[in-house]
């Protein structure tokens, strides 16, 4: 069975949910979009992913990649297809057409990673980081930078690396040790090693625009002494930089993707934004490449479930409960109430799950092309306050979801013969890299929630109520959904200041309770948009009382079944409130203690 792009469930997020054609079209530059062109855009991108990048998926994990005398094969077809891809302008979609690009909206690109994703998370690596490097060159590289490097990038005929991570230097990378050093004519001479770079080298582009963290010989230690380089494989006048690939990984999972150690022998770079704020800049691409990761997350979660629906309709064990008998003694298991809810709830995370991307999608247009300052301003803030909560929940929902699904095929998931476990193994990275979701959860409490004395909180709390309070009226029949929802705006507000006053003398408390705190704004996100969802789906029951209906099932299988998550995670932060952090034995934390 190959992976079905979702176009119907896409089209209800964007057109009933969001309203984005409408509310793009507000914007000068997207003035001439509408749902039928969007529409039309993902049905091509849909076609692309299910006709010609899904095909590769099975045999790319099967074959990964090879490695010898410096180079690296990527699995058969997969750099047929990269072309096919830049031929058909894929990589220009959402770039501004000043630097070639379509200038099309960012929520239609989060659309196209997800169904690239959910064809073939492995292939999907490597145009993966093209849009961030887009975003980091186009606003922090000097023009001569921009005039070289940013066409070939927008086309997709240069692929991008992003160089961060050593063997000493993961998650912290104030610990970075790759130097840098100045020459006369202005370039830099970088030295060091990396490991763990997708993409760092491949064979589907004749250059490489790798992207690197250095540390200028007189950089303050720690992160505040990183600057950003751009180091191409090949120089502007064709001879080869000396930057290495020194070998390749060999991983559980993402196989057809390359996982490189490079190695830099004073080669040759150019630094990006300015000396010594090398991490701001890079940030624009990591935020990009958090969301984007995010939507690897739901891409997994749809290819494995639409897996796991299709096998359980098709396998039959048991008679189902309630069912009278027949000559067959055995019904298919999709009407085995157990595996009902293995199948629902990973179609609540991955709808609700879609939901929230695209939201994240459309604040990434707003705060680009608002007329407003003050409300780019705005938009900006949410989407920063919400990227770290995405990128963790998708991802932990892309595993969680995997899981489910495998369960779904019992013991024939557990031999790898179905694939299914692909998804599994695949899936797994995507709540390591980008920041682990530990990183997330501690970024988005610290930085994001409790940074602005609560600002950002209390904002996107009074943007949730807001909404329902001028929806809501219309459909009674959600009024405990809804009470639930304002129940939890009201405690994650409350308890923000709490957690700010109480770790004023407990500085180890808000690091307990971040994971918890995500999840629970993962929760009041999804919960309010499952609202507007059933809100939705209700106006519209007649048209379609199938979808429509389903749409509703499923926002009354999320409150029912996944959102009472939230008594338990808030259980952990109240205690953790009023006991303090938890008591650790010493023996975890001295080995030699025992
Ligand atoms: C397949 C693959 C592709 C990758 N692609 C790239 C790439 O293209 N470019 C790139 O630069 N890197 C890449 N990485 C590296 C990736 O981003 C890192 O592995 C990741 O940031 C974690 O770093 P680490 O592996 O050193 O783990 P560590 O930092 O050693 O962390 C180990 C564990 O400790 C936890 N931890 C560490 N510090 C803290 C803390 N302060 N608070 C709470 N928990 C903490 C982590 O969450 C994790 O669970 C890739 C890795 C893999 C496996």
């Amino acid at each position: 069975m190959t992976y079905q792009p979702p176009l119907r469930d896409m089209a209800f997020v964007l057109d009933d949910v969001l309203d984005a054609p409408a509310r793009l079209s507000t914007l000068t530059a997207h003035a001439d979009i509408d749902a039928g062109l969007m529409k039309q855009v993902l049905e091509e991108a849909g076609r692309f992913a299910a006709e010609v990048v899904a095909p590769l998926n099975a045999g790319g994990d099967r074959e990964g990649c090879r490695f010898a005398d410096g180079k690296v094969q990527t699995p058969a077809g997969f750099a047929a297809a990269y072309r096919q891809f830049c031929e058909a302008g894929w990589p220009a979609l959402a770039c501004a057409t000043k630097h070639g690009g379509q200038g099309l909206p960012h929520l239609l690109n989060c659309a196209l990673f997800e169904m690239l994703s959910a064809a073939n998370h492995g292939w999907t690596m490597y145009p993966g980081l093209l849009h961030g490097a887009y975003a980091c060159l186009s606003t922090h590289a000097s023009d001569a930078l921009k005039t070289q490097y940013l066409g070939k990038i927008v086309s997709g005929e240069w692929l991008a690396t992003m160089c961060l991570t050593e063997a000493h230097a993961g998650s912290d990378l104030g610990l970075l040790r790759t130097r840098a050093v100045l020459q006369d004519d202005g370039s830099y001479r970088l030295s060091g090693d990396k490991i763990f770079i997708s993409g760092g080298e491949q064979d589907m582009t004749d250059n490489i625009v790798h992207l690197v963290l250095a540390r200028l010989p007189d950089a303050p230690t720690g992160s505040k002494g990183l600057s950003l380089f751009l180091v191409p494989k090949f120089l502007p006048d064709g001879t080869r930089n000396a930057v290495h690939c020194t070998g390749i990984e060999h991983k559980m999972g993402i196989r057809g993707s390359a996982t490189c150690s490079m190695h830099f022998e004073q080669a040759t770079g150019w630094l990006v934004g300015d000396e010594g704020r090398g991490l701001a800049a890079m940030f624009v691409m990591m935020n990009s490449a958090r969301l984007h990761v995010g939507a690897q997350g739901l891409g997994i979660a749809e290819a494995a479930y639409q897996r796991a629906l299709a096998y359980a309709r098709e396998r039959t064990q048991s008679r189902a409960p309630g069912r009278t008998a027949t000559a067959n003694a055995a019904d298919p298991i999709v009407m085995q109430p157990a595996v009902q809810k293995l199948l629902m709830e990973q179609r609540c995370r991955i709808e609700g799950g879609r939901m929230l991307a695209y939201w994240s999608g459309l604040l990434l247009d707003l705060a680009e092309h608002d007329h407003d300052a003050g409300q780019r301003r705005l938009h900006h803030d949410r989407l920063e306050f919400i990227t770290p909560v995405i990128k963790a929940v998708l991802t932990d929902n892309g595993f969680q979801n995997a899981s489910l699904a495998l369960q779904v095929f019992g013991g024939h998931g557990y031999v790898t013969e179905t694939g299914i476990d692909q998804y599994l193994r695949d899936a797994r990275i995507t709540m390591i890299y980008e920041g682990s979701n530990e990183i997330q959860a501690i970024d988005f409490l610290l930085r994001k929630a409790l940074a602005d004395g609560g600002r950002r909180m209390t904002d996107f709390i009074a943007m949730i109520e807001q909404d329902v309070a001028q929806n809501g009226a219309s459909d009674d029949s959600l009024a405990t959904q809804k009470q639930q929802l304002l129940q939890l705006t009201r405690y994650l507000e409350q308890t923000t200041h709490a957690i700010a006053a109480a770790s004023a003398g407990q500085p180890q408390l808000p690091y307990f309770i971040a994971e918890e705190m995500l999840r629970l704004t993962g929760h009041a996100a999804m919960a309010w948009l499952w609202l507007k969802a059933a809100r939705s789906a209700t106006r519209q029951h007649a048209a379609d009382p199938l979808f429509y209906g389903g749409k509703r099932d499923s926002a009354c299988y999320y409150f029912a079944f996944l959102f009472p998550e939230v008594q338990q995670l808030c259980g952990v932060v109240d205690t953790c409130l009023a006991a303090g952090a938890p008591a650790i034995p010493s023996d975890l934390t001295h080995h030699d203690a025992a």
